[in-house]
């Protein structure tokens, strides 16, 4: 962590806070103590965050995490935190099975969202499904905004016909 980044700083002291909240939540649940993970926020890449079960660390994302911190604040941090949890209690069972979902709904009270690691995709890169007369093309955002507003028309190059968006 960068001692002169001084939103990550607050930052972290919000996620240690969120953490220690859902450590004693499953302490309360489970009737035993749990260690407090070692956190750090080296993860490059598309992923917000990664647990790692047998270092008992959890790897954020730092980039992403200054986009979105209302998001790991509320969704990532017990989502990654669940996973140590189910670790500790049930050794290694499926990532996102039955064990993590109770984990987080019946412990943590928080809704059981896998799909984080993909949203940030579907932020980069949205497209829209278009046909021709022999496949599918997929648009861009400002080529389909065209297309909507009747400023453009494509036509693909291998049929030579008029690219149509079937919603
Ligand atoms: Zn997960
Ligand atoms: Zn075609």
């Amino acid at each position: 962590m960068s001692e002169t980044d001084p939103s990550l700083r607050i930052l972290n002291m919000q996620i240690l806070r969120q953490l220690r909240h859902y450590l004693l939540l499953a302490e309360r649940y489970f009737q035993r103590a749990f260690p407090m993970p070692e956190i750090n926020y080296q993860l490059r890449g598309v992923k917000a965050g990664v647990a790692y079960l047998q270092k008992n660390e959890i790897r954020f994302n730092r980039t992403l995490l200054l986009e979105n911190p209302e998001y790991f604040l509320q969704q990532i941090v017990p989502h990654e935190l669940a996973h140590l949890i189910v670790y500790h209690v049930f050794g290694r069972v499926a990532p996102h099975g039955k064990e993590w979902k109770a984990v987080m709904e019946t412990v943590f009270q928080q809704p059981a969202e896998i799909y984080h690691h993909l949203d940030i995709k579907n932020v980069q890169g949205k497209t829209f499904a278009y046909h021709c007369g022999c496949r599918t093309h997929n648009l861009s955002v400002r080529r389909h905004n065209k297309v909507q507003k009747q400023s453009a028309v494509y036509f693909c190059r291998e049929c030579k016909q008029p690219l149509i968006h079937l919603p």
